[in-house]
């Protein structure tokens, strides 16, 4: 007999081919990374200045998912993401409120933990902080002082982008436009606006510094990222990734810092995430179409349908957020759930179904080949559901047994690995449940159908849905199709 096939199961092969757009190149390509089974992966994390919103949360989601694949794909993956708990952002925020810039940024670093956990989002391996590095930052532009990429005008320490020739390459500037010379002391700017950039702030009054080697002073935003990507991961790495928006001026800096530094190549594939907009509208306070996780959740969205959400569309698509397409993706999920729900809950009789070990191949093997397309989710999850509607099939015919049961609930665990999107598997119901339910099906029996009819509507009511069917009645657990007040 044979229901888990040992080739099925080996998806940990890692000779399969992993292909991914790298921005730096504009080109698909083929994922190895530096040491075998070992990826190294650093993703930008939160600026702890407010409340994540999800346009952050897209780009978490798709690293996540990301992380994920790699993980299943069977590499150990080790995973940095910084918290900018200085920069110009938070240091304002803080000053308005009167609070120190510790005192202030704690509250949005809980309420990020909170968050990615309500997400189902895999932990990093570490979470530096950026005033907890300090001295690794010093270092780094002690090291681009020494080798002139750097220099010191008023008290502050600026980036000499005209020293490193390939400055501009991964947010593909043309040497022309840029603006050597002139500086920026702004953390974020525009891309027609490439200065040079700062990488130490003299202090400044009222402002928070630190009494270093380099003077009192701040670091600016990029240096952050560079000197704790760096520590973490060694001078040349796997995967970084961010938003498309941190393209320029961010990782474009980190790679200029990193490199003058090092002198090796810094990152050797870089992923971003496209935008996310509302209602086909730029997200924004102003136009009253901006959500915090916390505005959703208030509002009686579900977060893993938030998180089945955007994770669906391809990470290099712009995902349009609407309430109709959150409404979808939550009845999406709850196709899903049915079918775990049916999976784990009825009983089969004895042997298998060839068929439904064909079925699960399939599904497998495309669901696989297509993330390892630049993770190409729509054919993943299509091979998803297309399993799901013949196995359904099956089931309404009797056609599946004890067996298949075990196979699929495997498969199904496997794919959850990936999608994270299922709560833990139900075992059984409450015991006044189940007791309710063989008082009906003894009311049943004896014909008494008002009684019959009553307890069923009571059970509805407590969202359990019960199917009369040739082997008897079966339970399900439901949950009511949402509508999102707006
Ligand atoms: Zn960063």
């Amino acid at each position: 007999m044979r229901f888990i096939d040992s080739q099925e199961r080996c998806f940990h092969n890692k000779k399969a081919m992993i292909r991914f757009f790298n921005t730096l190149s504009g080109r698909l390509e083929v994922f190895e990374p530096l040491r075998p089974g070992e990826v190294r992966l650093y993703t930008c994390g939160p600026t702890v200045y407010d409340y994540a919103h999800i346009g952050n949360f897209r780009a978490y989601i798709f690293e996540d998912l990301l992380k994920r694949f790699l993980l299943y794909s069977g590499y150990r993956v080790f995973h940095v993401m910084n918290i900018t708990d200085v920069d110009d952002k938070t240091i304002r925020n803080s000053q308005a409120q009167g609070l120190t810039l510790a005192e202030y940024t704690q509250k949005y670093i809980n309420a990020f933990f909170e968050d990615i956990k309500v997400l189902n989002i895999l932990p990093a391996d570490v979470y530096p902080r950026a005033t907890e590095h300090i001295p690794e930052m010093v270092n780094l532009i002690k090291i681009l002082l020494a080798k002139g990429f750097a220099y010191e005008k008023d008290g502050s320490i600026y980036y000499s982008i005209a020293r490193f020739p390939s400055y501009g390459q991964l947010a593909k500037i043309k040497p022309e436009e840029l603006k050597p010379g002139a500086r920026l002391e702004a953390d974020e700017y525009e891309k027609e606006r490439a200065h040079d950039f700062v990488l130490w702030k003299k202090r400044k009054e009222g402002e928070p510094f630190w009494e270093t080697e380099l003077g009192p002073g701040r670091p600016g935003w990029h240096i952050e990222c560079s000197a704790m990507s760096m520590k973490y991961l060694g001078e040349t790495f796997d995967l970084h990734c961010g938003g498309v928006d941190n393209i320029f001026p961010h990782h474009e800096n980190e790679i200029a810092q990193s490199e003058a530094a090092t002198g090796k190549p810094f990152v050797r594939y870089w992923l971003h995430c496209h935008h996310l907009i509302v209602e086909g509208e730029k997200m924004s306070k102003s136009k009253g179409n901006f959500y915090t996780l916390r505005d959703l959740l208030n509002r009686g969205v579900d977060p893993l349908a938030l998180r089945f959400l955007l994770l669906s569309t391809h990470y290099r698509k712009t995902l349009n957020f609407t309430f109709e397409a959150l409404e979808q993706a939550t009845a999406s999920l709850q196709r899903l759930r049915d079918f775990q729900i049916e999976i784990e809950t009825r009983t089969f009789p004895e042997g298998y179904n060839e068929e439904v070990n064909q079925i699960i191949s399939l599904a497998r093997k495309e669901f696989k080949e297509g993330l390892s397309d630049d993770l190409n989710i729509s054919l993943a999850l299509s091979a998803v559901f297309s399993l799901i509607r013949k196995v359904n099939l099956l089931l309404q015919q009797g056609q599946i047994k004890n067996n298949d049961i075990l196979a699929l609930k495997e498969w199904l665990k496997e794919i959850d690995q990936v999608l994270g999107v299922l709560p833990p598997p139900p075992k059984a119901l409450p015991e006044e449940i189940m007791a309710k339910i063989r008082l009906r099906e003894r009311a049943r029996q004896e014909k008494n159908y008002a009684l019959a009819d009553r307890l069923r509507q009571e059970l509805l009511e407590q969202g359990i849905l019960l199917e009369d069917t040739r082997e008897g009645t079966r339970w399900k657990i439901i949950s009511p199709k949402k509508t999102f007040p707006q």
